[in-house]
């Protein structure tokens, strides 16, 4: 019998939504050391720095990290993602935030775009893990 991998979380958070992230990572570490992460570059090395935990950096978003992730979901190489998007400002890489938020929708996968989603998210998340 094999073992399947674990399945794999993305954070990503915009400039304003940063701190958000890293409180919300920190309150869900245990729940995450669970899940094989990655994320955008800025918002992985944030979050592997505050929590310990190991998180593959993609490059940042706004150069590419967001189609990154995109690509990945398409693969089938990313099952949740918890995307703390900021809508009070425009983001020079707005057509891929819309990209990454199809892309999650067309692969049917679960995309939190806010805390309380996350924490809905994160709650059943052991219907996710292997
Ligand atoms: P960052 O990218 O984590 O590298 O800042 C996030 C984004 O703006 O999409």
């Amino acid at each position: 019998m094999t073992m399947k991998a674990k399945k794999t979380i993305a954070l990503i958070a915009h400039d304003n939504k940063k701190a958000e992230m890293v409180g919300w990572a920190l309150r869900n570490k245990e729940t995450l050391k669970n899940f094989d992460l990655c994320g955008t570059g800025t918002t992985a090395g944030l979050v592997a720095e505050a929590t310990g935990l190991n998180v593959k950096k993609h490059l940042s978003g706004p150069v590419g990290g967001d189609q990154q992730i995109g690509a990945k979901i398409a693969e089938r190489k990313i099952d949740i993602v918890i995307f703390f998007w900021d809508p009070l400002s425009a983001q020079p890489h707005d057509p891929d935030v819309k990209a990454l938020l199809r892309i999650a929708v067309v692969y049917d996968i679960p995309i939190a775009t806010n805390k309380a989603t996350a924490n809905c998210v994160i709650s059943v998340s052991g219907n996710f893990a292997e």
